[in-house]
């Protein structure tokens, strides 16, 4: 597998190519950057968490008809997955106001959201991932105006299996990022990932606002006890697939 030198490597993730061009590696990194980067550090044993988590996810919204690029996990910290053109859009689905909805617009954490909120912001570390009007999306024509409907329904979707999913695990799902792409014929499929890095995730056992974090705000907030958050969902995601 490793003899394929990296196609890419991000802030969470390695990238390489396999002998399959539609197929590539994601190797998942144990490195936790926060705030566009300027804060770095390292989680341990996140990689392999973030790995299954996400494999499981992947595999449960597949199974409830959500298309998307995850093939197989074949190691602790890697999974096979289908290469798309990722489009540069990170959609953010909101279920209670937290972070920077609260930060802009004042409303209180925690507030609920009904019907959840969804959110275009430009992918583009270098610009600071800026939030999108809709006349922005269609300047920057990073999608047609079809691809930019069936991101919005795909997304909500998502919302809805994945927040289900959480309750059953006694975790609120507060907020998630997401990243699409298409494949060779033109299909939309979820791609990236989706782990504690990228859900706002909230233990309904505990009602303390600091002790109930289960997601990557315990290490942007500098509050400890990431590996044990990042193993309490791994642990809770994976038990409930097996019920
Ligand atoms: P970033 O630093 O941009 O967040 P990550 O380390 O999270 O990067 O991920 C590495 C890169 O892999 C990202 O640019 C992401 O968009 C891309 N990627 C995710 N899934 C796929 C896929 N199925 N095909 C091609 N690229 C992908
Ligand atoms: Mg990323």
């Amino acid at each position: 597998m490793t003899q394929f030198s990296p196609l890419y490597e991000g802030k969470a993730k390695i990238i390489y190519a396999t002998a399959d061009p539609d197929i590539l590696l994601a190797e998942f990194k144990d490195d936790a950057t926060a705030f566009n980067a300027q804060k770095r550090g390292s989680i341990q044993n996140k990689g392999v968490m973030n790995c299954a988590i996400a494999s499981h996810l992947f595999q449960y919204l597949a199974a409830q008809g959500i298309p998307n690029h995850f093939i197989a996990q074949v190691a602790p910290n890697t999974m096979h997955i289908r290469r798309v053109e990722i489009i540069p859009l990170e959609v953010v689905v909101r279920n209670r106001a937290a972070g920077s909805l609260c930060r802009q617009t004042g409303l209180p954490l925690g507030l609920e959201l009904n019907p959840p909120l969804v959110e275009f912001y430009l992918k583009n570390d270098d610009l600071g991932d800026p939030l999108l009007t809709g006349d922005r999306l269609r300047l920057l024509q990073i999608a047609t105006d079809e691809e930019v409907a069936k991101i919005r329904e795909m997304a909500l979707a998502v919302n809805t299996h994945l927040s289900r999913f959480f309750a059953e695990c006694g975790i609120t799902l507060v907020d998630f990022k997401l990243e699409f792409g298409r494949s060779r014929s033109g299909e939309i499929l979820l791609a990236d990932e989706i782990s504690p890095d990228s859900c706002r995730l909230w233990n309904q056992d505990e009602s303390d606002p600091e002790k109930r974090i289960l997601d990557k705000d315990r290490f942007r907030q500098d509050l400890g006890g990431i590996e044990d958050a990042y193993a309490l969902v791994m642990q809770r995601v994976l038990a409930r697939g097996r019920q």
